[in-house]
């Protein structure tokens, strides 16, 4: 059994924060588990709690398009969230529940070991991009400790307004050629140097 696999079996046993008493299944995350790219959203809606799967509901369908539009499948990507047990009625996370589940996350980071970090809405983006509001910080990237950061709106912001849709497209676009960068220049100030470009 891979290592991420015993850390999920691990958080099917958290009791970290109120969500998991209600909780119909834990979401984790999924993908391949050497990923380049690793996608992080909010956290699990209906149907990922139903089904124990990230973003397969609709703003996860128009996720996948997103990420086919770069030539990639969920498959070959990693997807997971800030958090990983759906808050009652789809309300926002709440700090002490993203705080409880942080070690989770950090944990897939070490593991799965990405190029780039793909924040996906305003609750993935403040960890990565502390103070910045959605609206300056996307399609911009940063490197943090050995990958890349780069942040985008989420996917489900286009379901419910139409006019990010192309916005939301036109970032997604930007990854390869960052992606390309962050694979083939080590030296970690020339990498900045080159990213500030975007
Ligand atoms: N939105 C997210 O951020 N994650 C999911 O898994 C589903 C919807």
């Amino acid at each position: 059994m891979s290592a991420l696999s015993e850390l999920y079996q691990e958080t099917e046993r958290c009791q970290g924060c109120e969500l998991a008493k209600h909780r119909t299944r834990v979401v984790p995350g999924e993908g391949a588990e050497d990923a380049d790219i690793l996608f992080i959203g909010e956290a699990p809606g209906w149907h990922e709690a139903q089904q124990g799967r990230p973003c397969v509901g609709p703003a996860g369908h128009f996720l996948e398009e997103l990420i086919a539009s770069i030539g990639l499948t969920r498959e070959k990507v990693y997807i997971a969230n800030v958090i990983k047990c759906r808050p009652p009625g789809n309300r926002d996370p709440a700090p002490a529940e993203i705080q409880a589940c942080r070690k989770w996350l950090d944990r897939q980071i070490e593991l799965i070991h990405p190029k780039m970090v793909v924040t996906l809405g305003r609750y993935s983006m403040a960890r990565f991009f502390p103070g910045e509001s959605i609206g300056r910080v996307h399609g911009t990237a940063k490197r943090q400790d050995d990958f890349i950061c780069y942040a985008m709106y989420h996917p489900a912001a286009a379901l419910h307004q139409q006019s990010l849709r192309r916005v939301i497209e036109a970032d997604m676009l930007k990854i390869p050629q960052i992606l390309s960068q962050a694979k083939s220049v080590s030296e970690p100030k020339k990498q900045a140097e080159q990213l500030s470009m975007f």
